[in-house]
Parts: C-alpha cells; sequence; structure tokens
C-alpha cells in the first residue's frame, strides 16, 4: 500500500513510532560510546597507576637498594656475587607484579628487552615493534592501545626502558659484569647495551572485553527499556488521540461519504458533545449539511417542476444530449420510445427512422450540431398521422451544441383544416360555378315545359305527335332536377333543424323504398338501437343523405343482395354511428378517394350527376358529423356517418 493512500492516524503514528525508534538508537549508541570511552579511561588510569608503581619499586632498587647491597656485599666489589632478588630491577619489577597478580589475576606486566640477560625476558613480536617505535620517536615516553592477545581484547599501556650508565656495571662489557651474574645467565645475552639508547619495554595489559561486554548490554537494556516505555507512552497517547481525535473526525468522514454515496440522508444532525475544533468542526458539518439539505430539496422540487411541466405538455418532448443520450424526456416521449417509434431517439432510431423513411434523429441533431441553429422536419406516418419533428440546439459559450431539445408534434388535425378549407374553396367556386350554369338554364327549361303542356293539351290523344312532345317532356323534367340538385349544393338552403330520431327518420326513408327493393330483389335488414338519444337535427336533410345511400347501393347491388343498416349509440364519445352496408360491387381503391367529390360518378350519362355524397357530405358536415367509407371490390361498401349528440343550435339561415 502506498503511503499516500495510508490514514492520517495511521501515518502520525508511524511517524512517531519512526521517531522513537530513531531516538532510542541514537541514545543507546551515543551512551554505549561514552560508557566505552569512561571504560577505556579507566583503564588507562589504572594502567598508568600500575607503571608508575613499579617504576617506582625499580628507582627504589636502582638509588637505594641496589648501592646498599654493593656495600655490604664485600665480594661483589670484586665483581664475584649478584643478589639478583634484591639488585635487578627487572627482577623485583617482575616479583612486585607477580605478587599483585594473587590478588588481581587479570592484570598482565611485562618487562622485556631484544637482549635481556634472562631469556624468559626476551621480546615477543609486540614488544619489539614497540622497542621500535620509541627508537624512531625518542618524544614518545608511552603508547597506549587496545590489541588482541589470545582472543581477548585488552588496554595496552607501554612505556619504554632506556640504559642508563648505572646498567653498564651489569649489562656493559661481559668480562666487567660480575662473576655470579655471568654464571646465571651465561655471557651470551644481556651485555653490551648503549647509554641513552631504548633497550626494552615495559607494558601492562589490562583485560577490557568484559567490561566492554557490560557496557553494551547496559546499552542494549537503555534501549530496549527506552523504547519500551516510550512505545508504552506512545500508546497511550494513540489512545488518547483516538478518544478524542480520530474516532470523531472517523464518525465525520463516515456521514460525508455516506452523504456521498447517498446511503446517509443528507437531513441529519450530528451530536456536538464539545466545545473544542472537534465540536465546532462538527457544528460547521451540521450547518453546511442543514445548507445542503434545503438545496438539494428546493433542487428536487424544482426538478419535479421541471419534469411535471415536462410531461404535462402532450406532445412527445426530450432533451437530447450530443452523443444522442437522452438526459430528460416527458411520457409522450417515453412512450413513443416503449413503442418503438421510429421519431424519436431510441435504440436503433437510425436504421428505424431510415427504413420508416423519415428524417432520423441521429442525423437531425448532427444537422444541427453542423449548422448550429433550430431545425424542423415532416412526416407522414403509414396510419395517415402527420407530424413535425423539431430540434432547438443549446448552445454553449464555445457555441458548441450542448444540448438539443427534440419536440415531434402531431399536425393531423392542421392538416385535415388545410385540406378542409381547400376542398371548401374548391366547393365554394364550383358552387358559384354551378348556380350561374343552374339559373341560366333554368328559364329556358321552365319555357320549354311550359310550352310542352301547352302542345300536349293541343296534341290528339294517342297520337305520334303527343309521343314525342311527352320524349321531350321527361328529358325536360329530368333535367330540371339535375338543375335544382345543382342549385341545392351550391346555394345554402334553408336549415330547418329541431329535435328528432334519426332511426325514425332512416325508417321513413326505408318505408319508401321498400317497394322498389323487393323488386329488385335486395333484403332489407335493420339493427336500429332504442337507446339512440332523440337528437337536433333537419329531417328532410337527412333523409336526403339516407336516400341517396340507400339508392347508391341499389345501383351497386342490381340485382339480388342486402342492403344492412344499423344505427348505435356510444356515450363515451357523446356520438350516435350510422352505417349503410351493402354487398354490392363495391369501390376500386383508385377512385375510393374521389367518390366525395361534386361531380365525380362512374354512371352512364342521365343515370349519374355525381353530385349526391358531396351534397351528403355537406349535410354531415353542416350538422357536425363525418361520412366514410370503407370498401373492397367485389366484396360490397359500408358508407359510416357519426354524429354527435350534443344539443345543436337551431338556426334559420
Ligand atoms: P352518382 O350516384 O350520381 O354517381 P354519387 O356522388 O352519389 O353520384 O356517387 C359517386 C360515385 O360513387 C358513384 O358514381 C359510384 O361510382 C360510387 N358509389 C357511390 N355509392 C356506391 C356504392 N354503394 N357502391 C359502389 N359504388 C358507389
Amino acid at each position: 500500500m502506498k503511503a499516500k493512500n495510508l490514514k492520517l492516524s495511521t501515518k502520525f503514528s508511524l511517524a512517531i513510532g519512526l521517531i522513537l525508534l530513531t531516538f532510542c538508537v541514537i541514545f543507546s549508541v551515543l551512551l554505549y560510546h561514552h560508557l566505552k570511552d569512561r571504560v577505556i579511561e579507566d583503564a588507562h588510569e589504572k594502567a598508568d597507576i600500575i607503571l608508575t608503581q613499579i617504576e617506582a619499586v625499580g628507582g627504589y632498587v636502582k638509588g637505594t637498594l641496589r648501592p646498599r647491597m654493593f656495600n655490604i656485599l664485600p665480594r661483589i666489589d670484586t665483581n664475584d656475587e649478584f643478589i639478583v632478588e634484591a639488585m635487578s630491577t627487572t627482577h623485583v619489577s617482575l616479583e612486585v607484579m607477580r605478587r599483585f597478580n594473587q590478588n588481581l589475576k587479570e592484570y598482565v606486566y611485562k618487562r622485556v628487552s631484544d637482549n635481556p640477560l634472562n631469556p624468559k625476558n626476551k621480546t615477543d613480536s609486540f614488544h619489539s615493534r614497540m622497542i621500535a617505535y620509541f627508537e624512531q620517536d625518542r618524544t614518545k615516553t608511552t603508547w597506549r592501545g587496545i590489541i588482541d592477545l589470545e582472543n581477548q581484547k585488552y588496554l595496552v599501556q607501554v612505556r619504554p626502558i632506556i640504559t642508563e650508565h648505572g646498567c653498564l656495571r651489569c649489562h656493559g662489557d661481559p668480562s666487567q659484569a660480575p662473576k655470579g651474574l655471568r654464571k646465571k645467565y651465561g655471557e651470551k645475552s644481556g651485555f653490551r647495551w648503549a647509554v641513552g639508547k631504548v633497550v626494552g619495554v615495559e607494558s601492562v595489559a589490562i583485560p577490557v572485553d568484559v567490561t566492554l561486554q557490560q557496557v553494551k548490554s547496559v546499552a542494549i537494556s537503555t534501549f530496549i527499556f527506552g523504547f519500551a516505555t516510550l512505545l508504552f507512552l506512545f500508546i497511550a497517547l494513540q489512545g488518547a488521540f483516538w478518544q478524542l481525535v480520530s474516532k470523531p473526525l472517523n464518525r465525520l468522514a463516515e456521514v460525508f461519504t455516506g452523504i456521498a454515496k447517498g446511503t446517509e440522508p443528507l437531513g441529519q444532525e450530528l451530536p456536538v458533545t464539545t466545545s473544542d475544533e472537534i465540536g465546532e468542526l462538527t457544528a460547521s458539518f451540521n450547518l453546511m449539511a442543514r445548507h445542503l439539505f434545503n438545496a438539494q430539496e428546493s433542487l428536487k422540487e424544482n426538478v419535479e417542476t421541471l419534469q411535471s411541466i415536462f410531461d404535462g405538455i402532450s406532445d412527445p418532448l426530450a432533451l437530447v444530449n450530443p452523443d444522442c443520450s437522452l438526459a430528460m424526456t416527458n411520457s409522450a416521449y417515453r412512450e413513443w420510445m416503449s413503442q418503438g417509434s421510429p421519431a424519436v431517439f431510441g435504440k436503433e432510431s437510425h436504421e428505424l427512422a431510415h427504413h420508416a423513411g423519415i428524417l432520423c434523429p441521429v442525423c437531425f441533431l448532427e444537422q444541427a450540431q453542423r449548422e448550429k441553429r433550430a431545425i424542423s422536419g415532416y412526416w407522414k406516418a403509414p396510419d395517415g398521422q402527420h407530424y413535425s419533428t423539431y430540434l432547438y440546439p443549446i448552445l454553449d459559450n464555445h457555441r458548441n451544441v450542448a444540448r438539443a431539445v427534440h419536440y415531434v408534434k402531431n399536425i393531423t388535425d392542421r392538416k385535415q383544416i388545410e385540406e378542409q378549407m381547400m376542398e371548401a374553396e374548391k366547393l365554394a367556386a364550383l358552387g358559384q360555378l354551378s348556380a350561374g350554369v343552374a339559373h341560366e338554364i333554368n328559364n329556358p327549361l321552365g319555357v320549354i315545359l311550359t310550352y310542352t303542356k301547352l302542345l300536349l293539351r293541343e296534341s290528339a290523344e294517342g297520337s305520334q305527335q303527343q309521343q314525342d312532345i311527352k320524349v321531350i317532356e321527361k328529358h325536360a323534367k329530368n333535367s330540371k332536377t339535375i338543375v335544382e340538385n345543382l342549385l341545392s349544393f351550391s346555394r345554402h338552403n334553408t336549415t330547418n333543424k329541431k329535435a328528432a330520431n334519426l332511426n325514425d327518420c332512416i325508417n321513413e326513408v326505408l318505408l319508401m323504398i321498400a317497394k322498389q327493393f323487393e323488386k329488385d330483389k335486395i333484403i332489407l335488414e335493420k339493427n336500429m338501437d332504442p337507446s339512440i338519444p332523440p337528437m337536433v337535427i333537419d329531417q328532410e336533410k337527412m333523409k336526403q343523405v339516407y336516400l341517396n345511400l340507400f339508392m347508391n347501393a341499389k345501383q351497386a347491388i342490381v340485382s339480388g343482395g342486402k342492403l344492412t343498416v344499423t344505427t348505435r349509440f356510444i356515450p363515451e364519445k357523446k356520438q350516435v354511428e350510422a352505417r349503410v352496408q351493402d354487398t354490392g360491387e363495391g369501390i376500386p381503391p383508385n377512385i375510393i378517394g374521389k367518390i366525395f367529390e361534386p361531380f365525380f360518378t362512374t354512371k352512364k350519362t342521365g343515370e349519374g350527376t355525381g353530385l349526391g355524397l358531396s351534397i351528403s357530405y355537406g349535410i354531415i358536415k353542416e350538422h357536425g358529423g363525418q361520412i366514410r367509407v370503407e370498401s373492397e371490390p367485389g366484396k360490397g361498401s359500408i358508407f359510416i356517418i357519426s354524429l354527435p349528440v350534443e344539443e345543436i343550435n337551431v338556426q334559420e339561415t
């Protein structure tokens, strides 16, 4: 784990632990060196004392004992005798130290020479080097150091032995030396010393291994004890720190994290138990949390208001991100998405849209991003509904498209109104034309019929002339009917609306045509809904509509078939629906869109004017209703009329 990932308390603990350890190590090392120096200094002092003591003994032998012996021993004068025990400085010194060693065994005293009388006092390699050392630098009077002897460390102090005049009596010319001495040690070694030369050294070695080991133990014990004490102190401090600082801070951090993750409620208040910095921090946190909570609540409210406004718009509306993902949608948009409509952004809207032949939302967004302006498109759905689709880009500070509002509007009603207006304009123009033509023809037709009547009265009964005049009269009457029809189509005739029952109205017409239908072997079937409420209608005009439909049906059936008339009340729509169904030849798809147009007919001249359905359409529209047809060639046709049930204002025009 990296150090920056550690918790603050862990980092603090580690840092303090490291400091304590370093402190203990440094302290112990310093203590060790200090004690070691002290021990070495002590040893040197002791060695100094011993060597000074030995020097004093040597001085006594040389200065007092040896001259005295020469006085009291006459044979000595003749150089015959030499009492080693009383006259040899080396012997006396070594003997003193032997006795000294009886009590303090660890001290090693040596008095050695490169050229001794007694071979036992011959130098070893260390002492030989020491003689050379003092010989080389005559200013040096002492050498101090630590050396290894028989695997033990010794502190050694060495002093040089320099030949004096007095020494030559025994160590000068061997022939002059006392006989007793020559007899004891021979004449090979220990003679011909030169005055002022370093002839030997004396040394004291004190073992320091044990003492140094003890010093080391003291240092280690100090380290362990010190470290343990400091560790205990540190743990106690850590405990206090945890209780007073870390724990409340951890709790704060927990709540902070919980709020950020959404697992902790934002509106909560942490108890402020102290008035110290932690207490102040907790109070500040509570204040901040309260502010955040209030801000969040008002944000929520705003979002809800925005969403309800958004959802309140009944047309599909969405906020789109540049990557085509949806930031916000209203319910109409979501419904379209769930239905897999290609007009909105969705999973495969690109492909679907191209398949449905509409400007796909993805391309739409790309265009808006490119052109940085609002764009719109038009789409006619397969179900005949018309839609306008808009994309309004929202630009950021750098004039890039940050988001876009996508809006789809169903404009079917507007389209229908436009179409109806066009139709109405066309009809009005036609009406004016028809009215003019009809007026011009009506007068001459009146004259023709008047003169025909006169001629009939004057012609002989049953004569050829009378028959010819009757043919003229018949065709003139036919023409008059057409002209009257034209006039009724073009003029705003008087409307006479009053409360009536539609079933009664239809029954009257059926009664009128029953005989003719019977003759042509056409069965009449009625399914009248008795619950139809009274409606405000122009009965005569309504009869005209149904008569026209029944006559068209009869002409389509020709001979042998069925005409079914059905009425039904739809309370939830406040509508009455009347269906006129025949088993006739049906209407081919290529002309079905034209049958309500004036003067459209498929009938022979004289049989149809092409005005029946257009007049019926006008009457039904005048009543606020709708008329439509469903037909398939060979399977008959159904004319469906729906009329509103609410009260229609009775007006005379
Ligand atoms: P007309 O009956 O004088 O031709 P209409 O406006 O009443 O004029 O009818 C227009 C055309 O509609 C008819 O010529 C006919 O082709 C078609 N049509 C109307 N009603 C039916 C029907 N029930 N079955 C088949 N075709 C029909």
